[in-house]
């Protein structure tokens, strides 16, 4: 049994194919928006930290981007090497599914995951699923026989139903340590590095399917003036015609974007927010491992 008065504290990596809600669940356990979401795959490019701090434990949950073979760049070699590395060193590992879905790239990624880390399946959607009284346990046996899980949570990360049942599974396999965060931290990233995310994340969800993926931001300015944050963001495109449909007619997409995103900053913040923003094209930047770093992508 584990003694009352000791300190738990853990890293639990969230892995699973693009778009079966690994961020929505983050976002979810630590009760913040920390880590960005959207249908389109490639939304997270870096590795975040959410932070959950409870009584005596607290977990440091490691958001990943979903690994994936479909564009084959220089950024996405470097987000996939970045999701092998987060499985080394973990103390849990929570592995991500659709409800009702269990294909290729699930299985190539339970391939990858480590054979002496706890692994617990967590089957996201759930409030997806029509005949869920008939169809969720027959799933979950199948499941149970492809590989070695420390237990199957069904759940739905945007519902918020079951996330708890999650926690206390995951709560009983990190080790004594005391704790490697403030008790009120609830991720690892600046505040500089959020409002560059909050900006993608609504550039992903507002624009057409081609774009994205030629599209970062970069924060050019970040001053505190009182509680006040001053931003000035740079919104960087790989190409010249692009460069219009984010600006959208008479600038109302950049306008929609940046108000939305400052909102979301000014949520997390708890504080007003200043926020200009601009377009700028560089050419093959996704494609250029020298421009990648300057653009914080390691
Ligand atoms: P990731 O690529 O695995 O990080 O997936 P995201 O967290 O970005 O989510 C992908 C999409 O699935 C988004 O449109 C989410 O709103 C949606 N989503 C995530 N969790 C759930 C859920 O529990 N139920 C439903 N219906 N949709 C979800
Ligand atoms: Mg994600």
């Amino acid at each position: 049994m584990n003694d009352e008065t000791e300190f738990h504290t853990g890293y639990v990596a969230i892995v699973g194919r693009p778009n079966v809600g690994k961020s929505t669940l983050l976002n979810r356990l630590v009760g913040q928006k920390v880590s960005i979401t959207s249908r389109k795959a490639q939304t997270t490019r870096h590795q975040i930290r959410g932070i959950l701090t409870e009584g005596k434990q607290q977990f440091v949950f490691v958001d990943t981007p979903g690994f994936q073979s479909k564009h084959k760049n220089a950024l996405n070699r470097i987000m996939n090497r970045s999701v092998v590395q987060s499985l080394q060193a973990v103390d849990v590992v929570f592995f991500v599914i659709e409800a009702g879905r269990w294909g290729e790239a699930d299985k190539a990624i339970l391939e990858l995951l480590p054979e002496n880390v706890p692994v617990i399946l967590v089957i996201n959607k759930v409030d997806k699923l029509e005949d869920k009284d008939v169809t969720l346990l027959p799933f979950m046996q199948i499941l149970d026989k492809e590989g070695k899980f420390a237990g199957i949570v069904p759940l739905s990360a945007a519902k918020g139903q079951a996330t708890d049942e999650l926690l206390k599974l995951a709560g009983r396999f990190l080790p004594v340590g005391e704790p490697l965060y403030e008790a009120d931290d609830v991720t690892d990233r600046s505040e500089r590095f959020l409002a560059a995310e909050f900006l993608r994340e609504k550039l992903f969800r507002r624009l057409g399917d081609e774009l994205p993926y030629g599209i970062t931001v970069e924060i050019e300015k970040f001053e505190l003036d009182g509680s006040l944050r001053r931003i000035a963001a740079a919104i960087i495109v790989d190409k010249a015609p692009h460069k219009a449909m984010v600006i959208g007619k008479s600038g109302e997409t950049l306008k929609s974007v940046a108000t939305e995103a400052r909102l979301d900053m000014e949520k997390l913040f708890g504080a007003k927010v200043f926020l200009e923003v601009w377009v700028k094209v560089k050419s093959g930047w996704a494609d250029d491992e020298r421009a990648l770093k300057s653009l914080g992508y390691e």
